[in-house]
């Protein structure tokens, strides 16, 4: 393997375990609840999500276990 393919490899390991690094500013992701499949995004600083509960508090189970699962690189006030 060349050499400078090898350093980049190197790096993005280091870069990897260094999540202040990365800010993640929008996503969309299908997610298995419980009770079916989900749609839920996140894009302009605000969360979506396709199911009921969602709809009427503005947060769910399924954006909540998001939040935890990406705490670490998501915009400070999401987390
Ligand atoms: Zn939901």
């Amino acid at each position: 393997m060349q050499s400078s393919l090898i350093g980049k490899i190197d790096k993005a390991r280091r870069y990897a375990e260094d999540k202040d690094r990365v800010i993640l500013t929008e996503f969309e992701a299908t997610f298995q609840g419980d009770h079916g499949t989900h749609a839920v995004s996140y894009r302009g600083g605000k969360w979506h999500c396709s199911c009921h509960f969602f709809a009427g508090w503005g947060v769910c189970s399924h954006s909540m276990a998001l939040q935890r699962l990406l705490g670490g690189i998501l915009p400070v006030a999401e987390r």
